[in-house]
């Protein structure tokens, strides 16, 4: 027993050290994954990170907000475009103690385009402002499926093969007015190329009718609050429900929905977080696809 105090407050020290910039050492002994919390990588906006807390955690709190982790102590966070660079998580343990670890959230450049003139606004119809506020109804509802899914620990892989056609956390300046950041990856390629599931997940969205702005739209839960959303597909593979596997078609790209040409849009979240779904796939690494 003392010897588990003593080992706690090491970690405590540790953890609470001036030097700790949010990084974790790379290789850690399997036995020790009980006795810290810790992050597997360097924090970022727009970033997702896996971590272990001990076993004996009661609750963990990400900024004060209590997030889920697993039996084993593993769970995950992720970082909005614009976070703040500093945040925090701790664990408060069954024995009492809490353990505090401060992350330093590394800022990035989102790409920006500034056009001398304010963009085109057209009316919506009476018949999107009839249709819109169900489809809104749909996403907020499916976003809050948890499902069991353990997608959430797996390391991505990229949806669609094609060229990176639009960037997560790019933005317009419209005249000096910022337009609202695009939320998600755009990969282009044609019409009734495959989408593949980029990790293990539930669907809980499947519009077999279009949308107004998404068009066919799917939504896979990753379980732990991850999910993501394919948008302006040609054709959904799959129904609410079913459980997908990494790499398993579940649709195929389209321009259904507002969409200037045939596209992937990939959007993620993490809680209401929107991350960068390029940060969890990583580099596209087969050459693209032929249109
Ligand atoms: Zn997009």
């Amino acid at each position: 027993m003392r010897r588990a105090a003593a080992w706690l407050g090491l970690i405590c020290l540790w953890l609470t050290g001036a030097s700790w910039a949010g990084t974790a050492p790379k290789a850690h002994p399997a036995s020790a994954q009980t006795g810290s919390l810790r992050l597997d990588g360097a924090a970022q906006q727009g970033g997702y990170v896996l971590g272990w807390t001990p076993s004996i955690t009661r609750r963990l709190l990400f900024n004060g907000q209590e997030i889920r982790f697993d039996a084993d102590g593993r769970f995950a966070i992720g970082f909005g475009r614009d976070a703040p660079a500093q945040a925090r998580l701790e664990a408060v343990l069954d024995d009492g103690q809490t353990l505090t670890l401060p992350i330093a959230v590394a800022a990035r450049t989102w790409r920006t385009e500034n056009l001398p003139t304010l963009p085109r606004v057209s009316q919506p119809s009476a018949e999107f402002l009839a249709r819109r506020p169900a489809e809104i109804a749909q996403i907020e509802a499916a976003r809050r499926v948890a499902s069991s899914s353990a997608g959430w620990r797996q390391r991505f892989i990229w949806p669609a093969q094609g060229r990176i056609s639009g960037l997560f956390g790019s933005q317009r300046i419209y005249a000096g007015e910022p337009g609202v950041p695009h939320n998600g990856v755009d990969v282009a390629a044609g019409t009734g190329r495959p989408v593949i599931a980029p990790a293990d997940g539930v669907v809980v969205l499947a519009a077999q009718s279009p949308f107004t702005l998404e068009g066919h739209l799917l939504m896979l839960d990753h379980g732990m609050g991850l999910n993501s959303a394919f948008l302006h597909l040609s054709r959904i593979d799959v129904a609410v429900g079913d459980v997908v596997r990494q790499g398993q078609t579940i649709g195929a790209v389209g321009m259904t929905g507002r969409a200037t040409g045939p596209h992937l849009h990939w959007g993620m979240r993490w809680a209401q977080d929107r991350i960068d779904p390029a940060m969890l796939a990583g580099p596209m690494s087969s050459a693209p696809a032929a249109p």
